[in-house]
């Protein structure tokens, strides 16, 4: 599991442009999709080969907030709770205000790694600007400039140094790990209570592999699952428990975590726009995704019907149309069974290896049946694909130029390979690669 680094900060320090400068490399290898909002946010970094996720939280303050607001205030606990290392950045232009010393005070008791960037510090000459830091009693200030680089490379140096090690992985790596994600208030709690609640002979608190995280273990049909980060969901968030906003740390941090996503939907509600939004973090991480829609007990006796609320997620959630939709209740009880049977499904089919000489039939097949459209008069050939891992299926094709295939046909290709292999409830990525003068097949790709 990859550490989680939050950047936090008034408005206007630079919180973007720092992240820019970090992520911009690795930003490219984001697999991107239509309908899927792109959150400019959070992204994929690496740094000597030590990969991370970063997170600028000023992004998801709404629009035009003011600095004292409570959104500013909230993304700073939530990143105190759930990140692992912290960025707080100052502006060393402009100097410290008031609201930076009580951040900064905020600050001074947390454990976890904090780093104080002093942003703006655009050469050696303007390290004068830093004096007036200093009285703040801060151990260690990096000078940076986001925008110039000045600084970048020994703070990212001392910033990969400070992540926590893994502690030991579980010793029953096979069995499933679920999380449970969702706008406050859809009855994550709830439907965690329930679940540990009728299986109450094997529940155990485990420590997960990062200090925060506490995960439980349940038996379902004579299984057992790892529900992750339980504790969190179970535990509120004291200081922000009124605040409609998802933490988007804990969220992500769950997500790669797990093998199978069930994303809750508050039934009387109906989908809303942070509903389709979580939902793209699923998607982006690459889970098993099953949408439990909730509170089925109440939209029952409103006589909605099962079908109107498929038909909205479908709409709005079309890059998710192959997670399976259930609708439950946590209060009753109804159909919670079912939903570890399907979790058995979708991880069946998330485990999936096709064998290559199958794989390869299959392509030829859909190549037959509707060729690639021509790139400058030239055809684009495919050369070989294989499965290179799971968790979910990666498929990887070996083309003549891969930048060239168009969307819409890796969609079918997708598509193709779905319907001869009965996968209709994983995701699927493929990924197209230039042809090298010699094809290792077994290279073996990054996981996830
Ligand atoms: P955020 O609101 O904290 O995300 O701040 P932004 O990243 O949007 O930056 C705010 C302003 O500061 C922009 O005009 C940036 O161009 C500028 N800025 C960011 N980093 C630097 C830097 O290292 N040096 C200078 N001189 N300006 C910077
Ligand atoms: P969380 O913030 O997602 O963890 O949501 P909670 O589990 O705290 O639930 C929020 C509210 O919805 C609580 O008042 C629950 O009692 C209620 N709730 C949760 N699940 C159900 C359900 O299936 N039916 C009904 N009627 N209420 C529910």
């Amino acid at each position: 599991m990859k550490p989680v680094v939050a950047i936090i900060g008034r408005p206007n320090v630079g919180k973007s442009t720092l992240f820019n400068r970090i992520t911009r490399s690795t930003d490219a290898l984001v697999d991107n999709f239509p309908g899927v909002t792109r959150d400019r946010h959070y992204g994929e970094a690496v740094w000597d080969d030590i990969e991370f996720t970063l997170i600028d939280t000023g992004g998801f303050a709404d629009g035009d907030y003011d600095i004292f607001s409570d959104q500013v205030r909230a993304q700073v606990f939530y990143a105190i709770d759930d990140a692992d290392v912290i960025i707080l950045v100052l502006d060393g232009k402009e100097g410290f205000s008031a609201f930076d010393k009580e951040i900064i005070n905020i600050l001074r008791p947390v454990t976890k790694p904090v780093f104080y960037a002093i942003n703006k510090i655009d050469g050696f000459e303007k390290e004068k600007n830093l004096y007036e830091f200093y009285a703040l009693g801060i151990k260690k200030l990096y000078p940076v400039s986001a925008e110039h680089k000045y600084g970048i490379s020994d703070f990212m140096d001392d910033l990969i140094k400070s992540f926590p090690e893994e502690n030991v992985p579980y010793q029953n790596q096979d069995m499933i790990k679920i999380a449970v994600i969702g706008r406050p208030n859809v009855g994550k709690s709830s439907l965690i209570n329930r679940i540990l609640g009728e299986n109450r002979l094997l529940v155990s608190e485990i420590p997960g592999t990062t200090r925060d995280a506490v995960d439980s273990v349940c038996e379902a049909g004579g299984k057992s699952y790892i529900l992750v980060d339980t504790a969190g969901i179970r535990r509120k968030g004291k200081v922000h428990k009124k605040l409609e906003k998802v933490s988007i740390i804990k969220t992500l941090k769950s997500l790669d975590r797990c093998d199978v996503a069930l994303i809750l939907i508050d039934a009387v509600e109906g989908v809303t726009d942070q509903d389709i939004s979580i939902a793209g973090y699923a998607f982006e991480r690459g889970c098993g995704c099953i949408f439990l829609i909730n509170k089925w007990d109440i939209a029952a006796k409103e006589e909605k019907t099962a079908k109107m609320y498929y038909e909205d997620l479908r709409m709005a959630a079309k890059f998710l149309s192959f997670a399976p939709v259930l609708t439950i209740s946590a209060l009753t009880g109804l159909r919670l069974s079912k939903i570890f049977r399907m979790v058995e499904d979708v991880y069946a089919q998330y485990t999936f290896r096709l064998g290559t000489g199958r794989l390869n039939r299959i392509v030829a097949r859909a190549i037959i049946k509707n060729e690639p459209s021509l790139h400058k008069g030239k055809r684009i050939k495919f050369y070989y694909a294989t499965q290179t891992t799971t968790k979910p299926p990666v498929f990887i094709f070996f083309v003549n130029y891969p930048e060239k295939v168009h969307f819409s046909y890796k969609r079918f290709l997708i598509n193709q390979i779905r319907k001869e292999t009965d996968l209709d409830k994983t995701p699927i990525k493929i990924f197209f690669r230039q042809k090298q003068s010699r094809v290792s097949p077994h290279k073996k790709q990054k996981k996830k």
